[in-house]
């Protein structure tokens, strides 16, 4: 039989495994199956050759018992209204698991960015908040950027909506310029976060992270700075990275100014140049005998037919939903750590939570300030859930870190719902 790939599909059977697992209630369980809001719009924008294109776009909450519903808006050819439900439950998760005060939600268009022209895109993203702009709010709803969206096309949805309710209100969005008050160091929590992840993984496993080995699926935001921050902060050895078009490899370590070179003249990592430099695909990447594999690019790229062949010691799974549930299973037999989407990828959400704190605040950090909290909370979010993981082995019962985390996460979402009488 042929694996489940819906994202959705996937969500709720990890939400089912997780359920089991921790005995939660049944009625709980119901109502965390679906989101409590699906919307989809129909945008019309007129494109350059002088004709209205309708784009399809959605905007999923999924729940807000926690708090406000937050996430991202991703702009992607091939965006599907169960990636957008399942990315909502994913960020309702990682909410929950960083133990901040939202819920989770996620937007999405399709459209192919790279054939607009920046008239178009912005016409495009005022568009979208006009048409869900009632459902959202620095109270209500928070969206962020995600894939293919940047802090630009932040700040004109912001403006768009300041425009609908005629007051300034720059806690509507994160991920904004720091002009109009994104926060200092917003841009590259992401990935920051994730590198406080690696390095207390790397602790518990000895991996000693000075020159040991990485390979880094995706070069956006997500990925390159991981490629950076993991040569600063540790001096590790990246090794390979990819964008769509397929992979470089040179073992002797990438440099940036020229994945960049490639990167601009090119449209592609691939066309890095260097003594020892080798194309290879985005699977193949995976594939590499390396210390740490961080896939940063798009979901269900570890499944069940290729997980056998990983390597890696350690996965860090900084994109949403790179590795599939069969593939969780395999991995898991084989003894590789999996570290699930929803914490290692939480310092974007942590640090849009700072974002939105300085917005409603009017008083703002510094990037120090920034970071240090970020490393706090990620740093907590993994230790809870290596103890949960621990307390179950005690009783007995093996369960990987995404489980652990689901548990904890599910947990605290079912008794906020359960104090305010849902169920
Ligand atoms: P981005 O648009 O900046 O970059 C995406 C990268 O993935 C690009 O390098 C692109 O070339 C590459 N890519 C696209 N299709 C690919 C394919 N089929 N195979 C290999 N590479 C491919 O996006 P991003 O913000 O870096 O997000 C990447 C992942 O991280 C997504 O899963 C996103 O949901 C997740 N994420 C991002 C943030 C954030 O703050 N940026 C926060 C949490 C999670």
């Amino acid at each position: 039989m042929a694996e489940e790939l819906n994202p959705f599909k996937i969500a709720q059977e990890q939400l089912d495994q997780a359920a089991e697992i921790m005995n939660l209630d049944k009625q709980a369980h119901i109502i965390l199956r679906e989101p409590e809001r699906t919307l989809t719009v129909n945008i019309p924008v007129k494109m350059k050759d002088g004709l209205a294109h309708t784009f399809t776009g959605f905007r999923v909450q999924y729940n807000d018992a926690r708090g406000p519903t937050k996430g991202g808006i991703r702009f992607h050819p091939q965006e599907s209204l169960d990636t957008v439900k399942a990315l909502a439950a994913w960020m309702t998760w990682k909410t929950a698991l960083a133990d901040i005060p939202y819920g989770g939600a996620k937007g999405g268009i399709i459209c192919d960015t790279k054939s607009m022209d920046e008239r178009e895109l912005e016409a495009l993203s005022r568009g979208y908040i006009r048409a869900i702009g009632k459902y959202i709010g620095p109270e209500i709803d928070i969206p962020a950027p995600d894939v293919y969206t940047t802090p630009q096309i932040m700040a004109w949805m912001m403006d768009e909506y300041v425009n609908i309710i005629r007051h300034n209100s720059f806690g509507v969005i994160t991920g904004k310029p720091l002009e109009i008050w994104g926060a200092k160091g917003r841009n590259d929590s992401t990935a920051l976060g994730g590198m406080f992840v690696m390095r207390e993984a790397a602790k518990m496993l000895n991996i000693n992270l000075k020159n040991a080995k990485i390979a880094v699926q995706g070069f956006g935001n997500a990925g390159m700075y991981a490629y950076t921050f993991s040569k600063e902060l540790f001096g590790s050895n990246v090794v390979a990275i990819s964008d769509s078009k397929g992979a470089v490899y040179d073992p002797d370590g990438l440099d940036l100014a020229k994945l960049q070179k490639a990167k601009d003249e090119s449209g592609t990592v691939q066309a890095y140049e260097s003594k020892n430099a080798q194309k290879m695909s985005n699977e193949e990447l995976l594939e590499l005998d390396v210390d740490v594999l961080i896939p940063a690019a798009i979901e269900n790229q570890i499944r069940g037919d290729n997980a056998d062949k990983i390597k890696a010691k350690l996965i860090l799974e900084l994109a949403n939903g790179p590795v599939t549930p069969n593939a969780d299973a395999i991995l898991h037999e084989k003894g590789i750590m999996d570290l699930p989407d929803f914490l290692v990828n939480s310092g974007g959400v942590i640090g849009s939570y700072f974002e939105w704190v300085q917005n409603i605040n009017g008083y703002y950090w510094e990037l120090d300030e920034f970071r240090t909290k970020l490393d706090k909370i990620i740093t907590k979010s993994f230790v809870d859930t290596m103890n949960l993981r621990n307390e179950y082995k005690q009783n007995g019962k093996d369960i990987a870190p995404r489980m652990a985390a689901y548990i904890i996460a599910i947990d605290r979402v079912a008794k906020a719902m359960k104090a305010r009488g849902w169920y």
